[in-house]
C-alpha cells in the first residue's frame, strides 16, 4: 500500500491557504518527499505522518517554491532526534545548492547525502519503490519521478507441494525468500505462479507537456501534474513561463491511459483552481484538484482511494 498526501499545492509563491510544492509518500513505515517548498515542516506537522520516518527528499529542480523549505526541515529532522543518514537527490549541482542552503543549517546529528542525478532517465531505489528520474521540459533542468511498488508473483502451493515444501517455510517463499529445506535449497521463484501487477504513480510539475510524461506514465494508477493555469487563455503565458494548462495535464494523463489524474502546482493567479475543472473532465474524466493535505491511497486490485479534504487534527506543539 502506498499513502501519498499533497502537503502544498502553491506554485511561485505561497498563499494563506496554500503551501509551495511538496509531496509526502508513504510506503510499508518508510517514507520520502517530492521536494520541499517553504513551509514542508508546518505541513508535516499538521499532517501527523511523522519526520524520522522520511529517509530522503527527491527534488525536481532548484526555484525557490520547492527547496527553500530544506533548511527548517533539516533542522525539524534533527528536534526529531533523528540520527540516520538522509538522502537527497536531485537534478545536477545539487551538492552546491544543499551546501548553500545549510549555511544557516550547518550542524545537525545525522548525514546529509547528496545524489546528483544526469539529465536522462535514471533509476533509483527509495524506500523498497523503483523510482525512475526522467528530465522535464522547464526554464531550468528539472526532473519528473516515476514511482513503482512491484509485487511478487502468485505464490503455487501445487508446486510447493510437488517439491515437499513443508507449509511452515511458505510464508517466507511467498514474500520471495529462499529457504533451506532438510540440506536442500529452495528458491522462491520455483513456487511463483503468475505475474500479478504493482501499484504506479508518476510525479511532474514544472513543465511544459512531455512525451517523457506520457511515456512514464503509461497506465499508471495515478499521475500527480502541475496545473499551473486553469485558464485556456493563460496559454502564451504557460509557453513563456514553461509551465502546463490544465487542459495540457489532462491530455498527457488521457494519452497515457493512466486511472486518475490529481493537479498542483496552481498559480497565485487562481483563487479556486475548481472552477476549471468541469471543462478539464472533457479531456480526462477522473481529474481532480489537489489541495493543501490532500491524501491518496494506492492498494493493489484496487482503484485508488482520494481524500480531498481530510479532517486533520489540531497540530500538537513539540516540546523543545
Ligand atoms: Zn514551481
Ligand atoms: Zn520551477
Amino acid at each position: 500500500m502506498i499513502d501519498l498526501c499533497t502537503l502544498g499545492t502553491g506554485g511561485s509563491i505561497p498563499m494563506p491557504a496554500r503551501a509551495l510544492a511538496s509531496l509526502y509518500v508513504r510506503c510499508d513505515g518508510h517514507a520520502l518527499l517530492v521536494d520541499c517548498g517553504e513551509g514542508t515542516q508546518m505541513q508535516i506537522m499538521k499532517l501527523g505522518w511523522g519526520f524520522r520516518c522520511i529517509e530522503a527528499v527527491l527534488l525536481t529542480h532548484f526555484h525557490a517554491d520547492h527547496v527553500s523549505g530544506l533548511p527548517g526541515f533539516l533542522l525539524a529532522q534533527a528536534k526529531a532526534n533523528r540520527d540516520q543518514p538522509l538522502d537527497l537527490y536531485g537534478p545536477p549541482g545539487l551538492a552546491h545548492v544543499v551546501s548553500s542552503l545549510r549555511v544557516i543549517a550547518p550542524q545537525l546529528p545525522y548525514e546529509v547525502r547528496c545524489h546528483d542525478l544526469a539529465m536522462e532517465p535514471s533509476p533509483i531505489r527509495v524506500c523498497g519503490l523503483d523510482i525512475t528520474a526522467f528530465p522535464l521540459r522547464h526554464s531550468i533542468p528539472c526532473l519528473g519521478y516515476d514511482f513503482r511498488l512491484p509485487r511478487l508473483p502468485r505464490f503455487d502451493p501445487d508446486a510447493a507441494r510437488h517439491l515437499q515444501i513443508p507449509v511452515r517455510y511458505w510464508g517466507q517463499l511467498q514474500r520471495g525468500e529462499s529457504v533451506e529445506v532438510d540440506g536442500r535449497r529452495v528458491e522462491a521463484c520455483l513456487v511463483q505462479g503468475e505475474a500479478r501487477t504493482g501499484l504506479h504513480f508518476l510525479y511532474a510539475t514544472d513543465t511544459r507537456p512531455s512525451g517523457n510524461i506520457r511515456e512514464f506514465g503509461q497506465g499508471a494508477d495515478l499521475m500527480i501534474l502541475e496545473g499551473m493555469y486553469g485558464d485556456p487563455e493563460k496559454a502564451n503565458l504557460a509557453h513563456k513561463n514553461h509551465h502546463m494548462l490544465f487542459r495540457e495535464a489532462a491530455e498527457c494523463a488521457r494519452d497515457a491511459g493512466a486511472g486518475r489524474l490529481l493537479l498542483t502546482h496552481y498559480s497565485t493567479s487562481m483563487e479556486d483552481p475548481e472552477i476549471f475543472l468541469e471543462e478539464t473532465r472533457h479531456i480526462f474524466p477522473p481529474t481532480d484538484c489537489a489541495l493543501d493535505l490532500s491524501q491518496a491511497t494506492l492498494q493493489f486490485d484496487r482503484a485508488p482511494v482520494l481524500n480531498l479534504r481530510p479532517l486533520i487534527p489540531p497540530v500538537i506543539p513539540v516540546e523543545s
